[in-house]
């Protein structure tokens, strides 16, 4: 089956009946088609989310009805396990629908990593986004801003990237041909697999001198500039995609509702569309009560972490005190501090979405950790070593949970979910440099600081190149 629909043609823009785009902030609210293409509120600045009128929406009545979809495979909406769940996020019609077969992901139970995390066994599930066709989960935000791009009859499309956005964003643009990609990248960390997908994928790739949150503002000038489509998560369509993570998760407990997320924090458009997610079905009456939510940041890109557990920042039904943020803003500017963290995929400072995020953990009772690059690599280690593997970032998950069973906080037989956003290739050089190098050198290699041993490292053996050396060495380790 082909990866994109072929009866793809560029046609009028289209704009829906009972989808629009609404200004978070309560105290504006304001409202706009899904035929403009905003990232902010052209009013107060805020960001948008996508509202759908539900009581004119046929939504089914109990989640179990998606399973009606299992059986059309040969039907790449269907297939698709972003659009299978279209009636829950149908703000385009189904002709305009873009897919590469994302979503097709697993829950996989791992109890080893339980062990690890010190969970009852049988109580620590891994939900795999890695398996998507790009490698990450963002194909799942991907294909609903690529749809809604296609709705608006965009031509170009952009983001700023730590490198999975531009390669979910180079491989729609290759596999539709219904847009070129531009993608901005820093000059920092990016982690080879992400950078060669682009390259490959044909997408003209604009290196800044300068980390993502610089690369992230220039892009905002940019496609306004010029007319660019923005895919970053700021796109509010972008969310509704990433919506449908939830629904799989859901799905594969047989519609069970877990007790905790745990998820890494970036820029944090995962969190807000779990959040997202778990406020409509539950206002939908289609789950009755919502998990908790647990948002993991890197040690040296921690400002959500700072800014809710430490400065009390809160959404407070919109109408929280934004100040705290703004203040340390300037003070991570006056010291000149930049994110770094090995797991370059959240090495952020000034996530674009923490005000959904925030909305998020009120609507999920949510509480942020932070993790060290040295609990991230084990972690990361722990969940390799279980067969699916993951890219540094995505180890914060169970980093994450790891320090928060340790605080009591999660119980032991809690049910918990942590999310691998991204596949083990995406970043061999950490993978093989954990295993493979001396302590000393370390960080060094890494590009990182504070690693002092590789905990679970699995060394490679040298040996001459003679039999019974070769003999004795296997018999020696095995
Ligand atoms: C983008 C990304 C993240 C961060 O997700 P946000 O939604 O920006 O918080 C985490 N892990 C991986 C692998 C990513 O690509
Ligand atoms: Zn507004």
């Amino acid at each position: 089956m082909g990866r994109a629909f072929p009866h793809l043609q560029p046609l009028g823009p289209t704009v829906s009946e009972t989808a629009f785009q609404r200004c978070i902030s309560p105290a504006c609210g304001a409202t706009y088609g899904t035929d403009e293409i905003l990232v902010a509120c052209p009013q107060c600045g805020n960001l948008l989310d996508v509202s759908y009128e539900w009581d004119r929406i046929n939504v089914p009545t109990k989640l179990a009805d998606f399973e009606s979809k299992w059986t059309r495979r040969f039907d790449p909406l269907s297939l698709s396990g972003v659009w299978r769940f279209h009636e829950l996020l149908p703000f385009a019609p189904p002709e305009r629908i873009v897919t590469a077969g994302e979503g097709q992901t697993l829950l996989q139970q791992a109890d080893a990593v339980a062990e690890f995390v010190d969970l009852d066994a049988g109580n620590l599930y891994l939900q795999y986004e890695g398996m998507n066709p790009s490698g990450s989960f963002k194909d799942n935000g991907m294909c609903a801003a690529f749809t809604h791009a296609n709705c608006v009859g965009a031509k170009r499309a952009a983001c700023a990237s730590t490198g999975n956005t531009s390669a979910s964003l180079a491989m729609y643009c290759a596999v539709s041909r219904l847009m070129k990609a531009v993608i901005f990248i820093g000059s920092g960390k990016i982690a080879y697999g992400k950078l060669s997908q682009a390259l490959e994928f044909g997408a003209l790739t604009v290196q800044i001198a300068g980390d993502f949150d610089d690369a992230m503002a220039r892009v905002r000038e940019v496609s306004s500039q010029l007319g660019i489509y923005l895919v970053n998560s700021v796109n509010p369509f972008r969310l509704e995609g990433q919506k449908t993570i939830m629904f799989r998760v859901l799905e594969a407990l047989r519609w069970q509702v877990p007790d905790w997320i745990v998820v890494p924090g970036g820029n944090l458009g995962n969190s807000s569309a779990f959040g997202k997610a778990f406020a409509e079905l539950h206002a939908l009456g289609l789950i009755d009560r919502v998990p908790r939510l647990a948002v993991i940041n890197a040690a040296g890109a921690n400002t959500l972490y700072e800014l809710f557990e430490h400065r009390q920042l809160r959404w407070q039904g919109g109408r929280g005190d934004l100040e705290p943020a703004c203040q340390y803003y300037q003070e991570l500017d006056a010291a000149k501090r930049k994110a770094s963290t090995i797991a370059s995929a959240i090495e952020i400072n000034r996530p674009v979405n923490l005000t959904k995020c925030l909305r998020a953990l009120e609507v999920c009772d949510g509480v942020v950790r932070e993790v060290t690059d040295q609990e991230i690599l084990d972690a990361k280690a722990k969940v390799g070593a279980g067969g699916i593997g993951c890219e540094p970032a995505s180890a914060a998950s169970v980093a994450g949970a790891k320090v928060l069973r340790s605080q009591g906080i999660i119980a032991r037989s809690d049910r918990v979910v942590c999310i691998l956003t991204g596949h083990q290739l995406k970043d061999p050089t950490a993978t093989v440099a954990y295993h493979t190098t001396d302590q000393e050198k370390f960080n060094e290699v890494l590009g990182c600081r504070g690693v002092r041993r590789a905990t679970y490292a699995n060394r490679a053996i040298a040996v001459p190149n003679d039999l019974d050396e070769i003999i004795r060495a296997i018999q020696l380790y095995s």
